[in-house]
């Protein structure tokens, strides 16, 4: 029986069946298999996605860190010399340079002190960094036209 001695020796997956799928995801296979069509342009979108400063392209975040506070990712703000900003909230921003002291003089979120973010690198004011009055809780509210997308990479080419 040369098929089932060939089959024993070829390495496997531990249920014993090697599908298109597990072929697909170990690069052995060129072509999506039939059925993952489908899926797999959904897991393209769903890889975090690089935000950066509009200004230098410094790598500020990234799209899986979107929150929400008071129910809404972005908030429409206006501050008391009436400049209107629109801000999204971030739960982190690794890229943000945070200055100033914590303060909640006309804060945008009751509860919350604010600290100035800018970028990191070139220091273009990015948006404020809330924190929970008696610490705690923080997050990113930044300003959205200051950033932008990465580049995909899959489309670079
Ligand atoms: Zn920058």
């Amino acid at each position: 029986m040369i098929v089932a001695a060939t089959t024993r020796t070829q390495p496997h997956h531990s249920m014993g069946v090697v599908t298109p799928v597990h072929r697909f995801l170990r690069n052995e296979d060129k072509a999506a298999p039939e059925g993952l069509h489908d899926i797999v342009p959904k897991l393209w979108v769903h890889a975090a996605r690089p935000l950066c400063c509009a200004h230098c392209r410094q790598i500020v975040t990234d799209d899986h860190a979107r929150i929400e506070v008071r129910g809404m990712h972005d908030h429409h703000c206006e501050n008391p010399q009436g400049l209107r900003f629109h801000i999204g909230c971030f739960a982190n921003a690794p890229g943000c340079a945070t200055s100033g002291e914590e303060t909640d003089l006309y804060t945008w979120f009751e509860g919350y002190t604010w600290v100035i973010a800018a970028c990191g690198a070139c220091q273009t004011h990015l948006g404020w960094r809330f924190s929970a009055a008696g610490g705690g809780e923080r997050f990113f509210g930044l300003i959205l036209d200051r950033l932008v997308q990465a580049p995909d990479a899959s489309k670079s080419h």
